[in-house]
């Protein structure tokens, strides 16, 4: 863990002219402090293990000193030809693949076009991106499905890659990305720098990056006092968290709100009931075609959608400006994901709302996050929601002794990575 002092300017950090221009222009006053700490270590060459918490300025952390090595490595030697990609970035989601590229071409506008951004990822025509890749791209930022796939074609190979970056990197970590995650890393040189940002780090995770990083520095910015997200949590009976939803929503008269469910069928579901009591959503999930997961997104991004009900492949990265409020109706399977979630809101210092419901069955399962996650929170009530005392709160039953298999539980929370592929990439 680092302790030097933070250079608090971006020429300080050792950034090169075109890129403290774009930064001037984009209004980015000062370095964020996982900014000032990665980016001279980054430039450096050196692997890194950044934890801060969401919204925190992750992604300039890594692009901006990217941007800088390739371009300065590009105008001293020539571009080798070929379907080559120098530096790789990974991403959980579709969604997190176009905004990071978004950055990063942004960051890039003072390059004088020399450093290629191609972002690939499901769901979407592979043609166009193969056209994308031809001659090879500086920086790739990839979903690892498509980007095996757009390899096995032949339209990009791994050899040359000289910085990958994890980002949402307990995810991608995690059992649900293992083979595939195993399947690029074979297809790279050994020697290469890595990068590895997250707002969580799992203690298993941390025991895999030790294989994979070679003497990195290790950044932990996350902090409950620095955050500038409020976090509640509102008792309520069985059945009627639906109508408190629709009465928090219309009695606070909230413009932006991105509501958490854990199926595809429950954001449907949820919606119509929403509109039953006069709130009309869109849903988010993995389901939809990418055109409409586009289309809504940037809808709720530009405010034309108010309350959008989602499943977690909105929980990653995704950069909501100024998002006031986010809700948990279902509570998220792992300690992690509920961060990820609520890390929505909050973003860049803007003050935010994280809300979650809890029956009495969520009660146990909440304590377990709270526990993981360090915090404690009140429990609330609303008036007129009161809750029946009479009902006792529900406490899973240990398996059998001896019985061997172990029972699962109606909401399982011992662990804090999952396999989920209902609703991933
Ligand atoms: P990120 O954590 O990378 O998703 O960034 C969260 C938000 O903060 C994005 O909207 C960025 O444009 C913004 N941001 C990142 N770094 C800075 C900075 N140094 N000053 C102001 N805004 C920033």
């Amino acid at each position: 863990m680092t302790t030097a002092t933070a250079p608090t300017n971006f020429t300080e950090l050792g950034l090169i002219s075109p890129l403290l221009t774009r930064l001037t222009e984009m209004e980015y006053q000062q370095p964020t402090p996982i900014q000032a700490q990665a980016i001279p270590s980054v430039l450096a060459g050196r692997d890194l293990i950044a934890g801060a918490n969401t919204g925190s300025g992750k992604t300039a952390a890594f692009a901006l000193p990217m941007l800088q090595n390739l371009y300065t490595e590009n105008q001293t030697s020539t571009k080798s030809k070929g379907n080559f990609v120098s530096g790789l970035i990974l991403v959980p989601t579709r969604e997190l693949a176009m905004q990071v590229a978004d950055s990063i071409k942004s960051y890039a506008a003072h390059l004088n076009g020399d450093i290629k951004t191609v972002a690939v990822f499901g769901g979407v025509s592979v043609n166009t991106q193969m056209l994308a890749l031809r001659g090879g791209t500086d920086i790739l930022v990839a979903t690892p499905g498509r980007l095996l796939d757009l390899i096995s074609s032949n339209a990009i190979k791994l050899d040359m890659v000289k910085t990958l970056v994890l980002d949402e990197a307990d995810r991608m970590l995690s059992l649900g990305f293992t083979e595939e995650l195993s399947a690029l890393m074979a297809l790279m040189p050994k020697q290469k720098q890595i990068l590895l940002f997250s707002a969580t780090f799992p203690e298993q995770v941390k025991a895999l990056t030790e294989e994979l990083l070679n003497d990195p520095l290790e950044i932990q910015l996350q902090s409950a006092d620095a955050s500038t997200l409020v976090q509640r949590v509102f008792n309520v009976n069985q059945g009627e968290k639906t109508a408190l939803l629709a009465h928090l929503i219309k009695k606070h008269e909230w413009r932006q709100v991105l509501i958490f469910v854990n199926s595809k069928h429950s954001c449907n579901h949820l919606a119509e009931k929403l509109a039953k009591r006069g709130v009309t959503s869109q849903v988010f999930h993995g389901d939809k075609g990418q055109s409409a997961r586009i289309r809504t997104l940037e809808g709720f991004k530009a405010g034309q959608i108010h309350v959008l009900i989602a499943t977690d492949i909105a929980a990653r990265g995704i950069d909501i400006d100024k998002l006031p409020v986010v809700i948990n109706f279902d509570l998220p399977r792992s300690p992690s994901d509920y961060m990820h979630r609520i890390g929505r809101s909050g973003r860049a210092g803007e003050v935010g709302l994280a809300l979650s419901l809890i029956d009495h069955v969520d009660a146990h399962h909440f304590s377990i996050i709270e526990k993981k996650n360090k915090i404690r929170l009140e429990r609330e009530e609303e008036a007129g929601f009161e809750v029946d005392e009479t009902v006792e709160a529900y406490v899973p039953m240990a398996p059998p002794e001896g019985s061997g298999k172990k029972k699962r539980n109606k909401a399982p929370v011992n662990a804090d990575i999952w396999l989920r592929n209902s609703d991933s990439e």
